[in-house]
């Protein structure tokens, strides 16, 4: 399989950047602020970006993946990088984020919004139970997905983009 199919089949089986993981938020242009409205992405009131969680994310892909905001279709996270630049067997990225979401999936059945600044409210072994899972949630968050993410915020990007269009993976 080719580097650049492995990047959608990862995908695929993510949506971690669409779904509020990793960012609250997307960026948009004052010109894309009315189509983005139009496609029904959350765009806020006189604001430039729209909500994550995203509501055009369908099964993991993006539901408007042609007409997507131009840093959705910049967005590389840092475990896709690593991938391409390393040449990771397919495996090895699939578990990353099998695993990740699986953290996710375990806290939020505890009641944890594992990207809230809220104090825990766990005591005892369940408290040890839930710190260990946030801790592995965030040390996972930080190396495998934020690094390469500079780019999905509200904020003007500060280094030019590299990534040549066409060859980006369906979020
Ligand atoms: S770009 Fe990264 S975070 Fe986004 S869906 Fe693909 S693997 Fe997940
Ligand atoms: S790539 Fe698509 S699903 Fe993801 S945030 Fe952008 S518009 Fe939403």
């Amino acid at each position: 399989m080719s580097a650049e199919s492995d990047a959608g089949a990862i995908c695929k089986s993510c949506g971690a950047c669409c779904d509020g993981s990793l960012h609250p938020r997307v960026g948009i242009t004052l010109k894309e602020r009315e189509g983005a409205r139009k496609s029904g992405l959350r765009v806020v009131q006189g604001e430039p970006f729209f909500e994550l969680p995203c509501s055009k994310l369908v099964d993991k892909a993006c539901s408007i993946y042609d007409d997507r905001p131009g840093r959705c279709r910049l967005f590389v996270c840092n475990l896709i990088a690593t991938h391409e630049r390393e040449g990771l067997p397919l495996e090895e990225s699939l578990e990353k984020v099998r695993r990740f979401r699986e953290l996710g999936a375990q806290l939020r059945a505890r009641g944890v919004d594992p990207r809230s600044t809220e104090p825990l409210k766990f005591e005892g072994m369940e408290g040890f139970e839930v710190i260990s899972l946030l801790h592995e949630y965030t040390e996972r968050l930080e190396r495998d997905f934020e690094r390469a993410s500079p780019l999905f915020t509200d904020e003007e990007p500060k280094e030019a983009y590299t990534v040549p269009e066409g060859e980006l993976p369906a979020a």
